[in-house]
């Protein structure tokens, strides 16, 4: 086993994308399951805390220790089979290894290419397909997990929660949600979202579709807002989502993004925009290959699209411009970022279908720097917040939880996908309730009496 107490090479594993900065005694590197267990083991017997760190591109200090000792996933990075893999490989690699076969394991973070297959369970990630194909816990079959005793457990939904463990009973919201355990009578669920809380993540058996003859990508631009949700609203009739087969005659697509008028600005300086535009969607849609086009252009029309501006990437050409658009965004939202010298503060909510314009004029109303852009679909959009100096930052935070209270209002979640991590516990709190909080830490206190794993990540040690 590796066991690494040179401050130099831990330094580079104590920050993730938060910026969330800690400090470890050690970082531990195992290579297999039972060298897991011999350090959670030696943990218990020395009553040290352990903190799970993957890839670190987390956006919420999860993978930040204090203090104790920091588990590394990165060498449990062995492909078993096309179902089954450990935890600490990354997402990005698997689905290449997958699409080579023909098959697709559906969540698609942004950062696939960079975080890991594990952490994506440990936080229920998800991305724009999420539309259709539901968060990472849909395509999870079985775990191992390393408990906090040092116990390997195999679950799967079969595998009932103990009868003497405090009952975690709370109403989720029904969104797209990564915000705290699930309300569930299965070890499975319950592993799925504990963001590094209740047992290591060691191996992962995966469920698997067909990958798509073909995937279409399309940009509409849109000249009124009004429009541009309408059109949204239209696409949600009838398409196939998460548990639900649709309705045959719907369109379907797998993915609707949104981008606003300040995210167009942004482009403009970097690739070709229509003069009339204000915002826009990106959208995805699985074909065989031949596909019809019209009725599309039919719905566009009836929400008055730019017609003559759409891109339809059907050709290498046209997918280059899509990716070009695409990628307009994010850069110019980095190099903000760098031009004002102070770190974004990104929103991360989502509200049920009937709160989303209500979530869309708060979101307008921000005086401050800002683009909002993402997955409008499932009403979860990116708000980016780009404050200017120090004092504008302060403000953000501010308006950051108010916009949290103003989701949680409408029936949404404080987290769609993110997860709580060690920044967002006072919004979790805020959104399930005292009372909800305290069975999360009755719960945590019986499966980890000395809670050495993931300390400070959910909620505060009781
Ligand atoms: C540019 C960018 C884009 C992103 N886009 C998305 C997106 O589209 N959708 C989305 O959902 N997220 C997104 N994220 C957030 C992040 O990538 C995900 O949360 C991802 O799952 C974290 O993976 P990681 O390997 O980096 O884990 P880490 O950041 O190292 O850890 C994340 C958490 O999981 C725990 N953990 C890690 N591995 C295990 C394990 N094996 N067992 C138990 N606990 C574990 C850690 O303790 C920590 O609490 C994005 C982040 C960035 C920086």
């Amino acid at each position: 086993m590796e066991l690494i107490t040179n401050q130099d090479i831990i330094a580079g594993y104590l920050t993730d994308a938060s910026n969330t900065h800690g400090h470890a005694d050690a970082l531990l590197r195992p290579r297999d399951t039972q060298e897991v267990v011999a350090i959670v083991r030696m943990a218990q017997k020395y009553n040290i805390p352990i903190t799970v760190t993957a890839q670190r591109t987390s956006t919420t200090g999860g993978p930040v220790p204090n203090g104790g000792w920091l588990l590394s996933t990165e060498r449990l990075s062995t492909i078993h089979s096309d179902t089954h893999v450990d935890g600490g490989v990354i997402l990005g690699e698997y689905q290449r290894y997958l699409e080579r076969k023909g098959l697709l394991f559906p969540p698609d973070p942004t950062s696939r290419n960079e975080c890991s297959i594990g952490a994506c369970v440990a936080c229920n990630a998800s991305g724009a397909r999420s539309f259709r194909y539901g968060a990472t816990r849909l395509w999870i079959e079985r775990l191992e997990v390393v408990t906090p005793n040092g116990e390997v457990q195999i679950v799967d939904r079969n595998t009932r929660i103990p009868e003497h463990w405090p009952d975690i009973y709370w109403r989720e919201p029904n969104v797209k949600t990564s915000a705290g355990y699930s309300p569930t009578n299965n070890l499975l669920d319950l592993m799925i979202g504990q963001e590094g809380t209740l047992g290591i993540i060691t191996k992962v058996w995966t469920k698997l579709i067909t990958l798509p003859n073909e995937v279409l990508g399309m940009i509409v631009y849109f000249f009124h807002l009004e429009d541009c949700v309408s059109c949204v609203e239209e696409l949600r009739i009838g398409a196939v989502r998460p548990n639900q087969e649709g309705n045959i005659d719907a369109l379907s697509p797998r993915a609707i993004e949104f981008f606003d008028a300040r995210s167009i600005s942004l482009m403009r300086a970097r690739v070709e925009v229509p003069e009339k535009a204000t915002c826009g969607l990106f959208l995805e849609v699985e074909h065989d290959g031949d596909l019809d086009l019209d009725p599309w252009f039919d719905i566009f029309e009836r929400h008055h699209a730019l017609c003559d501006d759409i891109i339809a990437a059907e050709n290498d050409e046209e997918r280059e411009r899509l990716y070009r658009v695409r990628h307009a965004i994010p850069a110019g939202v980095n190099e903000q970022i760098i031009a004002n010298g102070m770190p974004k503060v990104g929103t991360d909510f989502s509200v049920p279908d009937s709160g989303l314009r209500a979530m869309m004029e708060v979101y307008d109303d921000v005086s401050m720097p800002s683009v909002l852009f993402g997955h409008i679909g499932d009403n979860h959009l990116h708000l980016n917040l780009l404050p200017r100096n120090s004092s504008e930052l302060e403000d953000a935070k501010a308006l950051y939880v108010q916009l949290a209270h103003k989701a949680v209002s409408l029936g949404g979640s404080v987290s769609a996908e993110h997860g709580i991590g060690k920044i967002k516990k006072g919004l979790l709190a805020h959104m399930v309730g005292q009372d909800v909080v305290h069975s999360f830490q009755a719960l945590k206190s019986v499966v980890d009496p000395n809670w050495i794993l993931g300390r400070g990540v959910l909620f505060e040690k009781k």
